[in-house]
Order: structure tokens, then sequence, then C-alpha cells
């Protein structure tokens, strides 16, 4: 008979594992705390949206799944920066037809609950894990007709950046597991700019950032013509932060002075920033994503990122195909997870501090004219030698590259770029045989 396997967390990365796993043949149970958000959708009017790269697409690939997720999405082909005086600047991100995804977090979740459905999964709503018996592979819900508890062989936890199944393996009796959750000095609100009554207000095809120093503001567009709006500002401090900013004509001053051509597309940000919750980010680390040879923690349970190189969800989607392929491959689930643990776990944390470098990088350098003519320079590069250069950002967003060695590799283009960068002015005067000669002169990306 198949083993129990029991998924705690039905949010994108459980939802798609439990997709994946019943496409490959496997019965799974999954467990989540929520009502289910297809019947009782609280994002009604509001679209929180995010990016699919590469990961992700490969995860709803191996789903087969692709085709009809990417007609939820909106193409976003490059990074539009403005400036204070609404003067804009377009940085391509990739080559030819390479390109982000924007989609909205409710819409995917709802279609991945969808494919497990369809696929056979067994899904429970409004069962919260409350506890966990790790010697007797038994888990206890609460729930409002009292609780259940359910047994299993085996468990992943896909609960999400403040995990119970994560807290459950950092303290059973004698526990080695440890974690840490690492807060971000800036917060975030989200804000909502409407389609205007011609079309779009902002190019669909950008992520918009307003890179002000300390703080920063951003837009991705939504399917229907709308956008979603992020500011991240620092959470205290004497300029503008949350502290600062309270009432309403802070907010007017803040908007007034930093995203005033922001404001002149939609007036109304001013109150949606006086209704809308403030929420703070972390990256969470965790010494062990397994314990007692039966759990194994995925997605944000096991390593919640910061979200500036946009790889939260398609770090988490990795998780799944890195596991499923390392179940393929032995038909051991004990060693399966034994093995993501040792892969998956490095890249996780390569990730998490290539996201927190990129907090530095969108806020305050992505408008500094050196960084501007830096990315041309590595542009060119890509573009006339592809056999010998691809950026960190096009190896983390376009390719599956492991995030470890991505990031290996970026640390020594970073020198090369400082030579090629250190006498130029303009990416015209840049020398192509230069280029060539120092590229062919060091070891290949391997
Ligand atoms: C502002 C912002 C922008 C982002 N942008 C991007 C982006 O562009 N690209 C990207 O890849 N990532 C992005 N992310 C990160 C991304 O949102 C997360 O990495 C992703 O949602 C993680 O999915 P998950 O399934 O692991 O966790 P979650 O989405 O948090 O799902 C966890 C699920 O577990 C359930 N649950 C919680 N506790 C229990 C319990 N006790 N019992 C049962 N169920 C429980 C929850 O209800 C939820 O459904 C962004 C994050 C933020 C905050």
């Amino acid at each position: 008979m198949a083993p129990n396997l029991v998924i705690v967390g039905a949010g994108l990365v459980g939802s798609l594992w439990a997709v994946l796993l019943r496409k490959a043949g496997i019965p799974v149970t999954v467990f989540e705390k929520r009502p289910d958000p297809r019947k009782a959708n609280k994002d009604v009017g509001r679209s929180i949206n995010l990016v699919v790269t590469s990961r992700g697409l490969y995860g709803l690939e191996c789903a087969g799944l692709l085709e009809e997720a990417l007609k939820l999405t909106v193409r976003v082909k490059g990074r539009e920066i403005h400036s204070r005086d609404a003067h804009t600047v377009f940085q391509p991100y990739g080559q030819a037809n390479e390109c982000n995804y924007s989609i909205s977090r409710s819409a995917l979740n709802h279609f991945l609950l969808d494919a497990a459905e369809a696929a056979g999964a067994d899904l429970h709503f409004d069962h919260a894990l409350d506890s966990m018996d790790l010697s007797r592979k038994e888990i206890t819900f609460s729930r409002e007709e009292g609780p259940r508890t359910v047994p299993y062989e085996f468990l992943f936890g896909t609960d999400g950046a403040g995990s119970r199944v994560r807290n459950a393996l950092t303290r059973f009796p004698k526990s080695e597991i440890k974690d840490s959750i690492e807060w971000l000095d800036a917060d975030y609100k989200e804000l909502f700019l409407p389609r205007g009554p011609q079309g779009p207000l902002l190019s669909p095809e950008a992520l918009h950032i307003w890179p002000r120093g300390s703080l920063m503001l951003m837009a991705l567009a939504n399917l229907d013509g709308s956008f979603t709006l992020t500011l991240y500002m620092p959470k205290k401090g004497s300029g503008f932060s949350f502290e600062t900013v309270k009432t309403q004509s802070e907010v007017e001053k803040l908007f007034q002075t930093e995203f005033p051509d922001a404001l002149q597309l939609a007036p109304e940000l001013i109150q949606q920033y006086l209704g809308n919750p403030q929420s703070s980010l972390g990256t969470v680390r965790c010494s062990s994503w397994t314990s007692h040879h039966s759990v194994a923690l995925m997605g944000d349970a096991a390593h919640a990122i910061v979200p500036f190189f946009g790889q939260g969800m398609n770090s988490g989607f990795e998780d799944c195909t890195v596991l499923l392929e390392k179940y393929q491959e032995s038909k051991d689930w004990a060693k399966a997870i034994e093995e993501y643990n040792e892969t998956q776990r490095p890249n996780a944390n390569a990730i998490a501090d290539m996201a927190l470098e990129n907090w530095v990088e969108m806020r305050d350098r992505v408008g500094d004219p050196a960084f501007q003519l830096r990315k041309k320079v590595e542009w060119l590069l890509e573009k006339n030698f592809p056999e010998h250069f691809r950026s960190r950002y096009a190896m983390i967003t376009y390719t599956r590259t492991p995030y470890a060695k991505a990031q290996a590799i970026g640390r020594k283009q970073d020198k090369l770029l400082d030579t090629l960068c250190s006498d130029l002015h303009s990416p015209e005067d840049l020398s192509l045989e230069k280029a060539k000669s120092l590229l062919e002169n060091r070891k290949p990306p391997t």
C-alpha cells in the first residue's frame, strides 16, 4: 500500500506540490488552515501580484500546467526607473524574448487548488495545525467542530513563514535544529493603481521602480490593466518612515516630495496608504529542513526571503521539482528528503543573501548613472558573447542554475565588470575586443 503522505498548508507551494505528487501517481492528503479561498475570497477588488520566472515556470511545466498558467500572466520585459522629475529610463531584463511573468497571487492559488483537486488530491480546509507528535507520527488540528488527530508516514510542511511544522522541528525534546528570523528594517504597504479610462496608466511591460535611497515604490501590472503598487519604507527614523508618516498631511508630503508623478496618476493613493495594513518582511533560516526521517519543510516554511529578487515562490516551486526528482531516483521518501535537505539548503541561503543585496540595489543603486552604465555593459556582454557571459540576474531568473553557483559566478563577474567599467563613460565606448579577451582568458563559468 502507498505510504500515507500529508501536506500541511495549501498556499502556492503546498498546492503545486499536491499537483506534482498526484501527477506522479502518488496519493496525498492536504490540510489547510483557511477556508477554501475559492469560495471565500478576501482579496476581491484588490490584486496582489508576484513575478514567476524560470524555476516557477519549470514547476508549472512539470505539473503540465504551464500553458494554462501563462494565460493568467502579463509579460514584464524590464525595469522602468522613475526619477523625482518624472524622467524615466528603461532597463531590459534579458535578451530576445526573455521576460518575467506577473500573476495575481490569489488567481494562481485558486488555479493550483483547482488543479490539485482535479488531479485527485484529498483537500481539507479549515484545519489549522495545532501540534505534532514527531515520534508517534501524528498531527492534531484545531477545527470549529473540535480537534482532529491524523496519522502520517511522511509529512511536508508548506505552512509559510510562521510555520507550525518548523516550530515542532525546533522545539521537540533534545532537538538540535535551530531556526532564526532576521527582520528587515523596512516594512511595506500594498497600494492599487486602477486602469485608466483609456487603458493602463503605466506601461504594463515594465516593473516600475521609484528608487529613493532608503525607500522605494514599485508597480507591477495586473491582467486587467491595473497595477499593484508596493511602498517599502523604513519602520523608524527621522526621515520618511512608517513612524513619521501617519497623518494625511504627512502622507501627502511623502508622495508630493518623492512620488509626485504616481500621485498625479492616482490621488487616492493617499487614502489607501492611510487605510491599508503595514506588513513586515524577514528572512527565515533553519539549520535542517528534515527530522525523524519523515518530515520535510518546503517553501517559506523552510526559507522565507525578502521579495527583492522575486524568488520566494520561485524557489519554493524549485523545492518541489528537486524533491520529486530525488524521490523518483530512489523511490524512497526518507532518502529523498535527506538528499533534498543537503542540496537545497545552501541554495536557499544563497538566494536569501542575494535578495537582501537586491534591496540596496533596487531602492538606491538602480537610479545611479554608473549603475545604469554597468547594466548596459552587462547586457552588451550577454548579447555579443552568449557563450561566455550570463549575468547573475539572468542566471537566477532565466535559467535553473543552482542559486549558490549563480552567486559564486556572479562574484567573479563583478570583478570583470569593475575592470571593464573603470574608465568607461558610455556603453558605446566599450571595447568589445578587450571584453572578448578578458572573457576568453578566464575560466568558463561551469
Ligand atoms: C510583498 C511581497 C512580494 C513578493 N513577490 C514575489 C515575487 O515576485 N516572486 C516570488 O517568487 N515570490 C514573491 N514573494 C514571496 C512569495 O509570496 C512566497 O515565497 C510564497 O507565497 C510562499 O509560498 P508558500 O506556499 O511557501 O507559503 P504561503 O503562501 O504563505 O502559504 C502557506 C499556507 O499555509 C497555511 N497555513 C499556515 N499555518 C497553517 C497551519 N497552522 N495549519 C494549516 N495551514 C496553515 C496558510 O493559510 C497558507 O495557505 C513575495 C512576497 C511578498 C511579501
